[in-house]
């Protein structure tokens, strides 16, 4: 038991992600953290950061029990979801096995595990957004080994919480909105998919309600580790920001929020297309909608709207790609 529930010892594994660089911050109040990445040099020294490796499985075990954690968040995945298709193996050591073995490390700690799934585990099917207890049915490689790490996670017996997200973006690392902007900077005409819906949601506000859950958790039992709340409240939660849209919508929105903060763009039309129109190796789920209905019921929290989360994003993400930073 810590003496102050603000004063956790917080171990992040994967500090160099979209996720992981944001939680740096948001979980910097909470107590001392402790960072790890496969690069450490790539969190640009923002927090010491430790080398790991977590295909080292004996790396990532010795790293936990020297660190000692209260409360341990893994926020390092394989998320290349057409390579996952081939590269099955590595994505299913990163995705399925790891989060296993530090559920298995927070059990005999007696230490918290955050975890983070995906919309990835759902078929798609179907239009009203997907609930927690929903029966999940990936349609790739990647959403299978994701799910395969959910169950790794509750079978361990760690106090755990998973928290599935979307469409995430950040103004670091790859995604949806930077690939856009890449695209229509040259192009003056694109032809993006209009038939997966889904809220994007931003890497901040994932890192944030990560921060809000856990200090609720530690205030909750007083004196206590949120692995106490979790025991009683964790499991697993959807965490979309509110509203829905598709990837056409999406763009239109990216490129009008560009043109409010003069990032310069050639792009003058978004044409709508069918996935069929789009063939990717990996199969992607049209209904992408997750209901975070559980945990606002459990926890208060509520994500703004996807519109207004991508507006407040909108600063950093112009300046990274004028900068052209990664
Ligand atoms: P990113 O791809 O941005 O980051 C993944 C992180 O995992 C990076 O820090 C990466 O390190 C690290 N990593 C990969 N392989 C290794 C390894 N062998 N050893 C150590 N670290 C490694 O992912 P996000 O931040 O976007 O995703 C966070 C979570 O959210 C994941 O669980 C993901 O599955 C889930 N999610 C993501 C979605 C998305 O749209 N991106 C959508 C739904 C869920 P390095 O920088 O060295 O590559």
């Amino acid at each position: 038991m810590s003496a102050n529930p603000m004063s956790q010892r917080i171990l992040i594994i994967g500090s160099t992600g979209q996720v992981g660089r944001e939680l740096l911050a948001a979980l910097a109040p909470l107590g001392s953290v402790i960072a790890t990445a496969r690069a450490p040099e790539l969190t640009r020294g923002v927090t010491p950061c430790r080398a790991l490796d977590v295909t080292d499985l004996e790396a990532v075990r010795a790293t936990v029990r020297e660190v000692s954690p209260t409360v341990i968040v893994n926020a390092a995945a394989y998320t290349a979801v057409d390579r996952a298709e081939t590269e099955t193996e590595l994505a299913t050591i990163i995705n399925a096995i790891v989060p296993g073995i530090l559920a298995d490390e927070a059990r005999q700690l007696g230490c918290a595990l955050v975890h983070y799934s995906t919309d990835y585990v759902f078929d798609g099917s179907g239009t009203r957004p997907w609930r927690e207890n929903d029966t999940p049915h990936p349609l790739g490689a990647y959403g299978r080994t994701k799910l395969a790490g959910e169950a790794a996670v509750r079978a361990a017996g760690a106090a755990h919480v998973i928290l599935r997200v979307s469409w995430i973006y950040a103004a670091h690392g790859q995604n949806f909105v930077k690939t856009m902007l890449k695209l229509a900077a040259d192009r003056t005409e694109l032809r993006v998919v209009a038939d997966q819906c889904g809220a994007p949601t931003p890497a901040s506000l994932v890192a944030s309600a990560t921060a809000h859950i856990l200090k609720q958790s530690a205030l909750q039992h007083g004196a206590g580790s949120p692995a106490d709340a979790f025991r009683e409240r964790g499991g697993t939660y959807h965490v979309p920001c509110a509203g829905e849209t598709n990837w056409h919508e999406f763009a239109e929105e990216i490129f009008r929020q560009a043109r409010i903060h003069n990032v310069p763009l050639k792009i003058e039309r978004v044409l709508p297309i069918a996935t069929a129109d789009y063939p990717t190796p990996a199969q992607r789920p049209h209904n992408s909608r997750l209901d975070g209905t559980r945990a606002f019921e459990q926890f208060g929290l509520r994500l703004p709207d996807w519109r207004a989360a991508l507006a407040a994003e909108f600063p950093a993400i112009a300046a990274s790609f004028r900068g052209g930073a990664a």
